[in-house]
């Protein structure tokens, strides 16, 4: 299949070998679990369950929050043992509530319901499915699965983001090799959610032997629309824009959707939770995990239930916690430092990159801005990253979103490149946040002046209304009178709020 080549980007040095040697086992069951009530985008799930209750593996435990939100299913048996605030995987060390759960060994399923075939379903019924199990992009995004899977217009092509771009990581790459069968199911399932014309699977040309698993798959499974596209490992290829454009040709417009190119993406671990969901209704309760950097001393990909703290997956790998520098939750370039080895893996996270003392400058020195173009010349985005910067730097955020701010895929391409180690994301992301904030605050002074607004206007009515009655009720007061005397005090009323009377006139 033809291919194209988006702007920018750059060559890293993978370090993915090492994770890659032995087949994924599954991490030991964790004495409890901590299942934070926000794992992905949009409103937090709210708790079911209290403090005390038994529950089941597979049993929710908070309901979506929202239309956009997720639920939360206990990943092993056992009892709630607290619903409060805990640290979460946040560069901040941010607490937000979360249900703890005291594992009680037996690992109890609550029962499922199996489906055989999803040609029997239809596509509405699919979207609700993935919906309850709680699935979202495991590639990170971790935006609710079943909204993607209802865009509302004619797909085209269905990409499965195999691409997997940044270094270390490693664990799409091992579910390719071991579950390709599964991914390829979740991939027609999908189709048949979104009933795309074809579909195209998009692996990094350094992962032949997950490219060669997915072949094997897709003849076995013998579907005729879907292809594999091998696409050359270039960070960030893995980008859902930067993919779209290698693999179709089209540019996704600044601030749009891939859908308005006729397109639907999703990851291909994804997949593999949605084809569970759909025949075995199984929730999303783990997924495979790298855990990796030079302070682990076995390497490797786990299945790991989500809500396993982080620290017993360091202890499962050989960790060498006195030489331990920084814990990355995601990539080197992409991902979260962890401020607290107690968090729990959530449903976003891929990867454990555990670093040791003095293999990375944390804090390099940063000098002026030497002008020299190297963040423009690999933006992917083709953005404008150092006056981005600048207008960030002196917080004109008209000027950043003019320079299309949050068109950034955050994807540190910039501040890899930049001589002056300017840390140029961060200025992204604290422009995004505070323009955020400045509009939710815009927001919620609209609603209050707009409540204050309500309020005057039904005070005025009510004194209208007090008003004419009182004059209807005066003694020896002519109908003429009165009826100036109401007309009057409902001028009034009107006059509080230019064109708009009183409802009840
Ligand atoms: S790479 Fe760094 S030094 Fe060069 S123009 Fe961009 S911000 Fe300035
Ligand atoms: S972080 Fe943003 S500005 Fe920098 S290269 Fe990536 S997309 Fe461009």
């Amino acid at each position: 299949m033809k291919r194209w080549s988006f702007h920018g980007g750059v060559e890293l040095p993978g370090h993915k070998q090492k994770s890659t040697t032995r087949p994924v086992e599954s991490a030991p069951l964790p004495k409890q679990l901590i299942l934070p009530l926000s794992q992905h985008l949009g409103a937090p799930a709210e708790p079911v369950v209290n403090v005390g209750d038994k529950v089941q593996k597979g049993e929710m435990i908070a309901k979506p929050g929202g239309f956009v939100s997720a639920p939360v299913h206990a990943s092993s048996s056992g009892i709630v043992t607290a619903i409060e605030e805990l640290p979460v995987p946040h560069p901040s060390g941010l607490y937000a509530p979360c249900i703890t759960i005291k594992t009680d060994g037996k690992d109890t399923w609550l029962n499922r319901e199996q489906q055989t075939d999803y040609r029997q379903l239809e596509p509405a019924l699919i979207r609700e499915r993935i919906r309850e199990a709680g699935i979202v992009g495991l590639g990170g995004a971790g935006f609710p699965a079943f909204i993607k899977l209802n865009p509302g217009k004619t797909v085209k092509t269905l990409i499965l983001n195999g691409a997997e771009c940044e270094p270390y990581i490693t664990s799409d790459d091992m579910l390719m090799r071991e579950r390709a069968d599964e991914i390829v199911q979740g991939l027609l399932i999908m189709q048949r959610a979104v009933q795309a014309l074809h579909c195209i699977i998009a692996i990094e040309d350094n992962k032949p032997q997950a490219a060669q698993a997915m072949q094997a798959a897709l003849q076995q499974i013998g579907t005729v629309d879907t292809g594999i596209v091998i696409v050359p490992a270039r960070y960030p290829a893995g980008g859902e824009k930067q993919l779209i454009k290698v693999v179709t040709g089209q540019e996704v417009p600044s601030g749009g959707l891939p859908i308005q190119v006729g397109v639907v993406c999703q990851n291909i671990a994804t997949a593999a939770a949605i084809y569970r969901a759909v025949y075995r209704g199984e929730p999303l309760l783990s997924r495979y995990v790298t855990i990796t950097g030079s302070a682990v001393a076995e390497p490797r990909n786990l299945e790991v239930l989500i809500g396993t703290p982080v620290r017993d997956l360091l202890d499962s790998c050989g960790t060498d916690f006195t030489h331990l520098q920084e814990v990355i939750m995601g990539g080197p370039m992409m991902g979260i430092a962890l401020a607290d080895h107690e968090v729990p893996l959530v449903k976003t996270g891929n990867c454990l990159l555990a670093l040791k003392q003095g293999e990375i400058e944390l804090h390099p020195t940063v000098v002026p801005c030497i002008r020299c173009g190297n963040c423009a010349d690999v933006c992917p985005v083709n953005l404008l990253p150092q006056q981005l910067y600048w207008h960030a730097r002196s917080r004109d955020f008209d000027k950043t979103q003019e320079y299309d701010l949050f068109d950034c895929i955050e994807c540190g391409c910039c501040a890899y490149v930049c001589p002056s180690n300017i840390p140029l994301v961060h200025y992204y992301r604290f422009a995004k946040s505070e323009i955020r904030s400045q509009q939710e605050q815009k927001r919620k002074a609209d609603i209050a002046r707009e409540r204050h607004e309500k309020r005057e206007q039904r005070l005025a009515r009510e004194k209208a209304e007090r008003a004419a009655r009182h004059a209807r009720k005066k003694p020896g007061t002519d109908d003429e009178t009165k009826k100036a005397a109401i007309q009057a005090a409902l001028e009034r009323a009107r006059a509080s709020k230019p064109g708009t009377p009183p409802d009840d006139v």
